[in-house]
């Protein structure tokens, strides 16, 4: 028999995928949404998909539902994943994704936008073909923002503090995130904290912000540094561009801060 083909949207809880699922809703109406459940995402992120999920009308798929963070992380041998060691999202992400799909021929819609010079997950399986409607059609980021707006979904609340979905402890959060994270969820920056350990037998240190444990950063005088770094940084950027909202200039200043790459199936 011949599979039919489906066409599937990733939700990651960040405002793209989101927004690319309003726009998508009543042009496809047979898309199957789905959500690669960590088990360890912000509650905003919770709510926020509950709140997607009223205004789709069906059912965001969990996949994870047996196995998430913690068993993974038992079995890489304790190894907190980073940068350079990105087995959750090939685990927690990608490969649920591919089990999902399994061998149907699928479209896979991607929420890059059209002001973005970057490349998402492009699975290598031949079953699944990637479609970019923002980036076909033009949209952009403002559009974004007004797309969330004219539905009533609005932007996730974490967006106030912190820039990218993900896991609580992700390591591409950058240091006034965990600020973020320690004044907004004290409870999730001391769970993050016990991940955090020494491994003197392997002579490894695995912390999740580079260059110190979270301990260290909690320290109320490098508090106060990081907080002063950004509201300094802030300030210049809102003096520099008057008309900006807030959370642009929230935004480029946390981009300025680091640069690193996200992870974009977990960020967009
Ligand atoms: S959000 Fe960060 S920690 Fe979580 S799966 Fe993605 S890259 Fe890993």
């Amino acid at each position: 028999m011949i599979s039919k083909q489906r066409h599937v949207l990733g939700l990651s809880g960040g405002k793209d995928s989101s927004a690319l699922a309003i726009y998508m809703r009543d042009r496809v109406p047979e898309m199957e949404y789905f959500f690669c459940d960590t088990q360890k995402e912000l509650p905003e992120t919770y709510e926020y998909l509950d709140t997607l999920q009223a205004y789709l009308g069906k059912p965001i798929t969990r996949l994870n539902a047996e196995r998430g963070f913690d068993h993974w992380l038992e079995m890489y041998g304790g190894y907190l994943p980073s940068s350079q060691m990105r087995w959750c999202t090939r685990m927690l992400k990608i490969k649920p994704f591919e089990e999902f799909v399994g061998e149907d021929p699928v479209f896979s819609y991607i929420g890059i936008r059209a002001d973005e010079d970057r490349e998402g997950y492009i699975s290598h399986k031949p079953n699944i073909t990637p479609v970019y409607p923002f980036k076909e059609d033009g949209i952009r980021e403002a559009d974004v923002f007004e797309l969330l707006r004219v539905a009533g979904v609005g932007l996730p609340k974490y967006y106030e503090w912190r820039t990218r979905s993900g896991c609580y402890f992700c390591f591409f959060q950058r240091k006034s995130e965990w600020v973020g994270l320690k004044d907004r969820h004290p409870d999730l920056f001391e769970r993050a904290k016990q991940y955090e350990k020494n491994d003197d037998e392997r002579n490894v240190r695995f912390t999740w912000s580079q260059g110190e444990s979270l301990e260290e950063l909690a320290r109320p005088e490098r508090v106060a540094d990081i907080k002063r770094k950004q509201e300094l940084a802030m300030r210049k950027k809102s003096t520099a561009n008057p008309g900006q909202k807030l959370y642009q200039i929230f935004n480029e200043t946390l981009a300025d801060e680091d640069d690193s790459e996200p992870c974009l199936v977990c960020h967009l």
